[in-house]
């Protein structure tokens, strides 16, 4: 053992009843992953151990974020081809598998995150104790980078849980809590933090049985039950994931069906499905928009000092943005014209505490945390007044005038308009460099972006403080220019557009809606027009129609004037049922082949006059935006990547050919050059 290099990541230590406990400090990081090094290393401590066995092994953290949060995906970058990666990943499953076949109990005592390879190590483990706690931290998430398990746990997991509840884990890439991971079979015990130690050595003492699947879950892996339930399994997979863009969950189905999770066969066949997916341009892109995450995360401090928000306007932003900000821990009030503007917001308040929050009395405590105050009679102590009241710039100004007086001083004030531009608004302000624009998307629960807007008078501070709020309510903020649209809107409103021009031109509804989808868009621009709202999206379309050369289709301004304003009067191009889906004729939703092009090409467009006139600072975040803000194909990595993987002659190309068949709304701009230059 002692002509061994010291670890560097691994600490090992054998106590008084001769267990050994094994413990990942991954050095120079402040959370664990399984990068090569890790995995080499953890191998030369089970090669010692086999040398001289000790009574038992426990595998623990030494991090205080978590366990071990899965493999290191900056090392997928280095992978050249498919073999290579399949060798990573074989490599990966020969050091757990010493961890299955090492002779002795092993147990991995799971304190927090155990996702991806991180919980394929604890699966390789006889038992599993975790600590307990209400969030979900137990999971295999691969699929959301384009890949699935690649450690042995697409084996694994079907021994613990039996075949449907592993494939809906992987399919998923969904987490369990370690209560609920109990219940499924994922783990042995859950046990409060400090007596996660003395459990896991019980284990060691006691080796009870290893749990298994009960016989009849185990039953479905045979044939022919194998083959129903795998093309089942593969329907359910076909309506959510299309197989051009989104090949893993398939392969996990594949996998499973071909080898029914037995044997060396399916670790083989496991590596080397991996290994295909690990260098398709999915799991690349995925990768990168991971990593776009990343870096919206950290852009700002995380040490936010604002703890009161102070919210006006208690509508479907405001009510939804108070209760987002008491959901996360702060202190806020909400203020409008009178409490039955309130009350709507408060009844979603609290069945969003209810959804979100499971610990006993969390739900209670935030709903103590939001509270009404009509007259804004606690403003004088707010760290940040948000305004969310109607789209008047009028209204907005006398609000600002008749608040910043009462202000502390450094108090930071915020505006979510969608289209006024601040410099009008901060006229209204003494103190203008404190002004920013919070530009939340809705639904606020459900979309993780918010641009934060620089108006031209707005301060370095201001733009800081205004971000680092943003990351401390755990959403992704988007530094923009204060320019028509933002980057959301602004590439959103072309596209929503453009399927308005194509239907007066003979495309059906649904047609158009599918060509989107097609794509990788998670709803057609038709539907999302419905959604946002026709008076919204016409308004817009005026405020954009200088920057985009081209103004709102007649189709659109009948809608209004009707009337027909989407989903919130159950009719907009669309009618919908009582649930708010849209009653569509599938018998018309074949499209023509160049259906696609002609409704993303403008909103690719838009992304290069945006990255031109720097609304946002690269092309990157231009990407990140109208993925996080807008759901746009996350497979591509985002419009701009998109535009260079396909080629940017080939795009501007493109653009040519569409000017001269439907106008010079297509016209190339010019920012394509300095984009093929940098390709
Ligand atoms: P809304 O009409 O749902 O809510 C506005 C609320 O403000 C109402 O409850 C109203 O009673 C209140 N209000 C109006 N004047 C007030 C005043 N002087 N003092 C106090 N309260 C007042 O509007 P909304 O959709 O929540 O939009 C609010 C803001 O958010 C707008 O600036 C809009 O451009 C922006 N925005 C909207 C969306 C969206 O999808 N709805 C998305 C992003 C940004």
């Amino acid at each position: 053992m002692s002509s061994r290099p010291p670890s560097r990541h691994w600490r090992s230590s054998l106590d008084g009843e001769a267990v050994c406990w094994l413990t990942l400090d991954k050095a120079e990081s402040g959370a664990n992953t399984l990068s090569a090094e890790v995995l080499d290393e953890l191998a030369l401590e089970l090669e010692a151990l086999r040398a001289t066995p000790p009574r038992g092994l426990v595998l623990e953290s030494g991090k205080r974020s978590g366990f071990i949060l899965g493999a290191d995906v900056n090392e997928f970058s280095q992978l050249r081809n498919a073999t290579q990666a399949a060798e990573m990943a074989a490599r990966g499953q020969a050091v757990l598998g010493r961890i299955a076949t090492l002779g002795v109990p092993t147990v991995a005592a799971i304190d927090g995150f155990a996702l991806g390879g991180g919980l394929e190590l604890a699966l390789a483990c006889d038992y599993r104790v975790a600590a307990s706690s209400y969030e979900r931290t137990l999971g295999l998430p691969e699929v959301q980078l384009g890949i699935h398990p690649g450690f042995g746990g697409s084996v694994r997991t079907v021994d613990l849980l039996g075949p449907l509840a592993a494939l809906d884990l992987m399919l998923t890439g969904r987490s369990l809590s370690p209560h609920e991971a109990l219940k499924a079979g994922l783990v042995d015990a859950v046990v409060e933090r400090d007596a996660l130690r003395s459990k896991a050595k019980d284990f060691v003492i006691r080796r009870p049985p290893r749990h298994r699947a009960p016989w009849y879950l185990r039953a479905l892996n045979r044939m022919p039950m194998r083959r129903v339930l795998a093309s089942r399994v593969r329907a359910g997979v076909r309506k959510r994931a299309n197989l051009k863009h989104y090949p893993a969950p398939y392969a996990i189905v594949d996998l499973w069906e071909r080898f029914g999770a037995r044997g060396e066969a399916a670790m083989h066949a496991e590596a080397l499905s991996i290994g295909k997916l690990l260098v398709t341009p999915t799991c690349r892109n995925l990768v990168h928009v991971f990593k776009l995450r990343e870096r919206l995360r950290n852009l700002a401090p995380k040490d936010s000092a604002i703890r009161r928000v102070h919210v006006v306007g208690a509508g479907t932003m405001g009510g939804d943005i108070a209760a987002w900000c008491a959901l996360k821990g702060l202190d806020v009030t909400v203020q409008d014209r009178a409490q039955q503007f309130v009350e709507p917001a408060l009844t979603r308040a609290a069945e969003l505490f209810r959804k979100r929050l499971r610990a006993p009395g969390e739900a209670e405590a935030a709903a103590q945390r939001l509270r009404v105050d009509l007259t804004a009679a606690e403003v004088g102590s707010a760290d940040l007044v948000l305004e969310a009241i109607v789209e008047k710039a009028e209204a907005k100004r006398a609000l600002f005038a008749e608040l910043e007086p009462r202000l502390p001083a450094g108090a930071l004030i915020a505006t979510n308009t969608s289209s006024i531009r601040l410099e009008t608004l901060a006229g209204a302000l003494r103190e203008p460099g404190r002004f920013v624009g919070l530009h939340f998307f809705n639904p606020v629960a459900s979309l993780p972006l918010v641009e934060v807007i620089r108006g031209e008078q707005t301060s370095e501070r201001a733009v800081l403080a205004a971000a680092s709020f943003v990351t401390r309510i755990g959403k992704l903020p988007l530094p923009c220019l204060s320019s028509p649209g933002f980057v959301v809107n602004r590439l959103l409103t072309p596209y929503m557009l453009e399927a308005l021009h194509a239907h007066s031109d003979g495309h059906s509804l649904e047609s158009i809606d599918a060509a989107a989808k097609d794509f990788g868009m998670p709803m057609g621009p038709v539907e999302l027009a419905d959604r946002v709202g026709l008076d919204v999206a016409l308004h817009v379309a005026e405020i954009l129609s200088d920057v985009l050369r081209s103004a709102p289709p007649e189709a659109l301004r009948a809608k209004v004037a009707k009337g027909e304003l989407g989903v919130k009067t159950r009719r907009g191009f669309y009618a919908y049922d009582a649930r708010d889906k849209p009653i569509k004729d599938r018998s018309r939703s074949r499209f023509d082949a160049d259906l696609p092009d002609r409704l993303l090409l403008p909103l690719l467009n838009e992304a290069v006059a945006c990255l031109h006139e720097g609304v946002a600072a690269d092309a990157d975040l231009i990407d990140a935006g109208v993925i996080f803000g807008a759901g746009f194909a996350p497979f591509t990595g985002g419009p701009l990547r998109y535009a260079r993987a396909r080629g940017v002659d080939d795009v501007i190309a493109r653009l040519t050919d569409f000017t001269r068949r439907f106008g010079t709304r297509f016209t190339p701009h010019e920012g394509w050059q300095k984009l093929r230059q940098s390709a």
